[in-house]
């Protein structure tokens, strides 16, 4: 690529798409139904994964997800959630939407969450964990898992970076309660804004649906008036929310979801040549994916010293990185939760996403390597 490189920059396969929402405007339909029973269909048989429902964002989907697990099992307002500070600030909101209190434990090298600091936080009253995927990777998921199965406690999936992760060649998702997938416009399967929730209850996928229509429920009166009229009949069962997707972005993401494969194999040889490239890099500390985790790569992560001054010289020879994320207690909504997690300050301070898109080829990734390691050098972070 010639010009300046960005952090992402989503490739949309255009004809298809614009065929695909032009089969939604010709025939009338761009709402709830159509297209968004199509996408769970496909998104099920793709990650056989036994339910999925499409929302407007993988937020709203966390949501629902804390909300009904709450209701299901009678959490109490101030009952405890192990999740990780270092994410976007969707994971942790969801459970203070629901009056639950977010504690947060350490990362590991993976930077996800890291069991052994799960252990250490839980008490009588935790009731869950939220684990997130970060970059597409698994980290210590199957340990979380059996942990959380043998204490009784419900897992949360944040997948938000995860669509097309396979761990042991299996989709991810079926190790958790429920698994959140997001499709915002910047994620490795991008649409504008909508997102997956899938949870594995029967009971629970039902009743989700009904949420995320402002609590309508249609099925009451098309049981009871089997010949179809009071068809324009429903009953409202709750004060339920306005968060289920629509055709319009579900018919980007089936042209998305056909490509998703292809898209992620080629993500994960943009990450081999950074980690090729990268190799032996003074000050530069890349971070190891599970051996059987075949991870979307979402993001390509590495810790540098000093930071910020890095990304200032990364701009200057017109490279843009990102930073996932900052601790969530430097934000002022997250500042006085207690409890030491100095891999999630560490990383805080240290952590960038190089330029990870399937623009990208093998010469890209070899110049902003080079252009990484000049300038790392040229802060003297190779002595560190
Ligand atoms: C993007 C993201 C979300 C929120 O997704 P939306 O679809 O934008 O609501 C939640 N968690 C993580 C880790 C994310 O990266």
């Amino acid at each position: 690529m010639s010009g300046p490189i960005h952090l992402f920059r989503p490739s949309f396969r255009v004809e298809e798409a614009l065929a695909a929402i032009r089969e939604c405007l010709e025939c009338g339909w761009t709402g709830l139904g159509y297209k968004t029973v199509e996408l769970e269909e496909a998104w099920c048989e793709y990650t056989a994964l036994p339910h999925a429902h499409f929302l407007n964002s993988a937020t709203a989907g966390l949501h629902l997800a804390v909300r009904l697990l709450r209701e299901r099992h009678g959490w109490q307002d101030g009952d405890e959630v192990i999740s990780t500070p270092f994410t976007f600030v969707s994971t942790n909101h969801a459970l203070l939407y629901e009056r639950l209190q977010p504690v947060f434990a350490d990362i590991d090298e993976y930077l996800c969450l890291d069991p052994a600091s799960i252990r250490e936080r839980l008490t009588p009253r935790t009731r869950a964990v939220v684990f997130v995927g970060l970059g597409g990777s698994t980290g210590r998921l199957p340990e979380v898992a059996s942990m959380c199965r043998e204490r009784g406690l419900r897992l949360i999936l944040d997948a938000s970076h995860m669509a097309g992760t396979r761990l042991g060649g299996r989709h991810v998702g079926g190790e958790a309660d429920v698994a959140v997938f997001s499709f915002q416009a910047v994620k490795n399967l991008p649409t504008a804004d909508s997102g997956m929730v899938c949870f594995a209850d029967a009971e629970l996928d039902a009743e989700c649906r009904k949420w995320t229509w402002l609590g309508i429920n249609k099925d009451t009166y098309t049981r009871t008036h089997a010949d179809g009229s009071y068809r324009w009949l429903y009953d409202v069962e709750h004060v339920g929310f306005k968060y289920h997707g629509n055709s319009i972005m579900a018919a980007i993401a089936l042209v998305g979801l056909r490509y998703l494969d292809e898209d992620n194999l080629h993500r994960r040889r943009l990450a081999a040549w950074y980690d090729q490239a990268l190799a032996g890099a003074p000050g530069v500390t890349t971070v190891p994916t599970p051996a059987d985790c075949e991870s979307s790569r979402h993001l390509y992560q590495v810790l540098v010293p000093e930071r910020d001054r890095v990304m200032v010289g990364l701009n200057q020879r017109e490279i843009y990185p990102g930073v996932h994320y900052r601790d969530n207690r430097s934000y002022r909504m997250y500042a006085d939760r207690p409890g030491a997690c100095p891999n999630v300050e560490r990383a805080s301070r240290s952590v960038i996403s190089l330029p990870l898109h399937i623009g990208l080829g093998e010469a890209d990734v070899r110049d902003i390597a080079h252009h990484l390691r000049a300038v790392v050098a040229s802060l003297g972070g190779g002595r560190q």
